[in-house]
């Protein structure tokens, strides 16, 4: 019952239309009159004006057909990473690809593609289903931050589905918590040739500490990273500040605070072992830290409700499904965080965040008739 051809072209139309992030207004409007179309009552929060952005998160909610069965969450983000303006979509056979010039935007218009044609399937053939919500959300892609400022209260459901993640077939249930790191090193500045006895050398203290480091993949749940390192004037000053982005993610909340401390220790302990007394006055290196906790790790048990009915569904279709552990994060970290029971379910996106980001046809059909089977046995069955 899900039209291969329609979902596909409505990708199409969406890829077509720029998003980037706090400029997701003609996207997000244009969805508010197609979950219209499709029944809904729908409202767009002010979560624009909260982020500097030119359009907040559009909120649907279907009222259902279905007395007391339990109200789902559908989800996926508006906006698209760079380069992500003028997108050319190019077919060829089933797979819909870039022209090489920016990325193709299926992360994640292809989960707003699959919600809106399962619902269109469900309204045209008057499918008995639950009350469902629909969050398109803005800024995914910068932060979180469109479904951080998202308010919950306004949702029925409590359980649901991001659909954001690449292969069909995989539902994310586990994703790691994350911190973001800037390091601004502080030196002192010194002429290199005449006086350098009179400076502190801000990259030498970044390199001894980066040397001391555990980056990469630390263990199993773990990783961490120096992503972005600036600093120095000439090559004739001794550099007074290099300033330093990293990140850790870890699945483990103690070892993320471990892995933090620990990065920030390795600089601290670098910045000690320089300082210089000039006309009697001691000069000592410091180094500022400024550490944002980005998420919380994602962890929804194999036992919940919403794993429970997208297993139902897979098997109802007889397609194959396994729970996994996903390296990044998404919108579905937060909603956790609010406290609602929301896993990740793959769309087909491939190579996202490339040029050579593609997406199969057949996989978005695939995950469709996934995303419906799922509504209609979330109407009939409470798992
Ligand atoms: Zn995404």
């Amino acid at each position: 019952m899900i039209q291969q051809e329609r979902l596909k072209n409505l990708l199409i139309e969406l890829i077509k239309i720029d998003s980037l992030s706090r400029q997701e207004r003609d996207v997000a409007l244009r969805l508010k009159r197609e979950m219209e179309d499709l029944g809904a009552s729908v409202t767009i929060d002010d979560a624009g004006e909260k982020v500097g952005g030119n359009v907040g998160n559009v909120i649907a909610h279907f009222p259902g057909t279905v007395a007391g069965a339990e109200p789902l969450l559908l989800s996926a983000h508006m906006d698209t990473v760079v380069p992500g303006e003028g997108i050319v979509p190019i077919l060829d056979g089933d797979i819909l690809r870039t022209d090489g010039r920016t990325v193709l935007g299926g992360d994640d218009k292809s989960g707003i593609a699959i919600i809106c044609e399962a619902l269109r399937v469900i309204k045209e053939n008057r499918i008995p289903c639950g009350p469902v919500d629909v969050v398109f959300t803005i800024c995914e892609e910068a932060g979180l931050v469109g479904a951080k400022c998202l308010d919950v209260s306004q949702l029925r459901a409590r359980m649901g589905l991001v659909l954001d993640s690449d292969s069909v077939g995989f539902l994310f249930t586990k994703a790691p918590a994350s911190n973001r790191m800037e390091f601004r090193i502080h030196g002192l500045e010194a002429h290199a040739g005449i006086c350098p006895e009179n400076g502190i050398s801000a990259i030498r203290i970044a390199a001894e500490a980066i040397a001391q480091m555990h980056l990469g993949r630390i263990d199993d749940e773990t990783t961490a990273n120096v992503g972005v390192i600036e600093g120095g004037m000439a090559v004739n000053i001794v550099p007074n500040l290099v300033v330093l982005r990293g990140q850790a993610r870890s699945h483990n909340q103690e070892k993320l605070d471990r892995q933090t401390r620990h990065m920030q220790r390795c600089l601290e302990e670098a910045a000690t072992r320089h300082s210089v007394i000039l006309d009697g006055k001691r000069h000592e290196a410091r180094v500022e830290a400024r550490i944002n906790h980005d998420y919380d790790r994602m962890d929804v048990p194999e036992s919940a409700p919403i794993v429970k009915l997208v297993h139902a569904a897979a098997k109802n279709l007889s397609l194959e499904l396994t729970n996994e552990a996903y390296g990044g994060g998404c919108d579905a970290n937060v909603f956790n965080q609010k406290g609602l029971v929301v896993a990740n379910l793959g769309t087909g996106m491939r190579e996202i965040h490339t040029l050579k980001e593609w997406v199969n046809v057949k996989d978005l059909y695939v995950s469709a008739r996934m995303v419906l089977e799922i509504v209609k046995l979330n109407a009939v069955q409470r798992p």
